[in-house]
């Protein structure tokens, strides 16, 4: 079954304006992101009652900050002590490869399934995909992420994926597919959460018990000990973390950081910028491999996948600090009426926004290329993400900085009809003389404008009415306003 990659995706606005048509999923996604919101604030409320937020925030930002600045060194004394600690640490210049030595670990195990820890790297690279290519089923066991799967879906939101379906719409899908690849769903199924949750439940826990391979990603590894770190709401991720014999954890090479004690202001900010609680209620670490006890063979797989030309852009490497919270997501107006699909990534919101460009490469040919290129604009630079994000990444700077990347990488050639615009905008505005001239056709120019180039503006803009006469005009005529 596919785990769902966003293949052939079209670019933004064309993705907004099918998801803007569809009122079920704005309620889904306003009702959802405002409760997250609120209880967010809560808690954001209470911290600064006893302490700083702030500080927090800084702190937050530092840490990350400090392991991508000596990123080479930190990944090697991950490496050394992971290897220490007796897992195989694997390297991964792109997401072919490791899908590749991933498959081949499940291969060497004989199995035709693995169990899956929530994880969004492994979704980056359509891992779900290439062992399914290999004759490998990978089952989601996360509760959104099985929603998505049996859904035949797209993940939405990178904390709730599932967030564009609603209880009744879950409820169907469980009653058709669940049967279709295990235990099926009791026909008596209603759409009570707890009941969906049981449901969920008694489908997975023959899965865990069946698995011998489990995979998984890492909210953090930590160099000094090497320990990976998983933080989960449902214990789901804890059973693939321990049941299994073998483990694999695909790891985003940014995901370092330094020292045990670095996660002590991260795991801090991220539940409360996440769930809006205080505590993730699972929080599971591993180190290696301990004789007797969970997984005998540990695999750890550090991933690039244009991590390191992020890393080269000296604006958009901050991106790299993410947590993956979603707070951002759960702020943005844009997002809020698009949902998450619109961004054709894995990553959707203002941090997809930033970080899909940034790893890809923006100026690309074809399809891809123009998709990956209108993320930058899909935002209104309220700066409200900013504002959330717990360390401190200014996406709206990184936002303007890579429209204008998108444009240097578009130069030459046949001008767009934007550029040319600008252009005569410029002409107009650096004289006064050729302003009042340019103001008297005004009118004329916009009908023009309209009826030759503007079609792909106004398609996802306004283009504003001519006002009945000039400023120059009214001015003269009123004397400023005074007669
Ligand atoms: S960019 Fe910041 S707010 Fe958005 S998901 Fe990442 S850490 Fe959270």
């Amino acid at each position: 079954m596919s785990g769902g990659t966003f293949v052939g995706m079209p670019a933004f606005p064309t993705a907004a304006r099918e998801a803007l048509g569809n009122a079920q999923l704005r309620h889904n996604l306003a009702h959802a992101t405002g409760t997250i919101r609120a209880k967010r604030q809560r808690l954001v409320d209470e911290v600064n009652e006893v302490s700083d937020w702030e500080e927090l925030r800084l702190a937050g930002a530092g840490v990350k900050e400090a392991a991508l600045r000596d990123l080479g060194t930190q990944l090697e004394l991950l490496e050394a002590s992971l290897t220490a600690n007796g897992a195989t640490v694997h390297w991964a210049n792109d997401a072919a490869e490791a899908n590749a030595i991933v498959a081949s670990i499940a291969k060497a195990h004989g199995v035709d399934e693995v169990v899956k820890v929530k994880s969004m790297v492994t979704q980056e690279i359509g891992l779900n995909e290439a062992l399914e290519a290999e004759g490998i089923a990978a089952w989601e066991t996360d509760l959104a992420e099985l929603i998505v799967q049996l859904g035949h879906d797209l993940p939405s939101h990178i904390l709730v994926p599932a967030i564009h379906r609603n209880r009744s719409e879950i409820r169907d899908i469980f009653l058709a597919e669940m049967g279709q690849v295990g235990r099926p769903a009791p026909d008596d199924l209603t759409d009570e959460p707890a009941v969906l949750a049981a449901a969920a439940r008694a489908h997975l826990r023959e899965k865990f018990l069946r698995a011998k391979v489990g995979v998984s990603g890492a909210n953090f590894a930590i160099a000094e000990t090497g320990t990976l770190v998983v933080v989960e709401s449902e214990g789901n991720g804890r059973m693939c973390l321990t049941l299994p014999e073998v483990l694999v954890s695909v790891v985003g090479i940014e995901k370092v950081v330094s020292t045990f004690a670095d996660l002590d202001p991260l795991l801090r900010l991220l539940p409360r910028s996440s769930t809006g609680e205080r505590m993730n209620p699972y929080t599971s670490t591993w180190s290696g491999v301990t004789p007797g006890d969970g997984p005998q063979e540990v695999h750890v797989v550090l991933l690039d996948n244009g991590r390191t030309n992020a890393l080269a852009d000296e604006v958009g490497r901050q991106a790299l600090r993410c947590i993956r919270c979603s707070a951002c997501l759960n702020v943005c107006p844009v997002y809020e009426r698009t949902g998450g699909h619109a961004y054709g990534s894995v990553y959707p919101g203002p941090i997809g926004a930033i970080l899909n460009p940034l790893l890809k490469g923006v100026g690309g040919p074809g399809p891809e290329g123009e998709q990956v290129d209108s993320l930058p604009y899909a935002s209104s630079l309220c700066g409200a993400c900013f504002e959330v994000c717990p360390v401190l990444i200014d996406i709206p700077s990184v936002l303007v900085d890579l429209r204008a990347q998108v444009v240097d990488a578009h130069r030459g050639g046949v001008p767009k009809v934007e550029a040319l615009a600008f252009k005569g905008a410029a002409v107009a505005l650096s004289d006064s003389r050729k302003l009042a001239f340019g103001e008297r056709f005004t009118r004329l120019g916009l009908r023009v404008a309209r009826r030759f180039g503007a079609a792909k503006w106004t398609s996802t803009r306004d283009l504003p009415p001519a006002p009945p006469e000039s400023f120059r005009a009214w001015w003269k005529r009123t004397d400023g306003g005074r007669s």
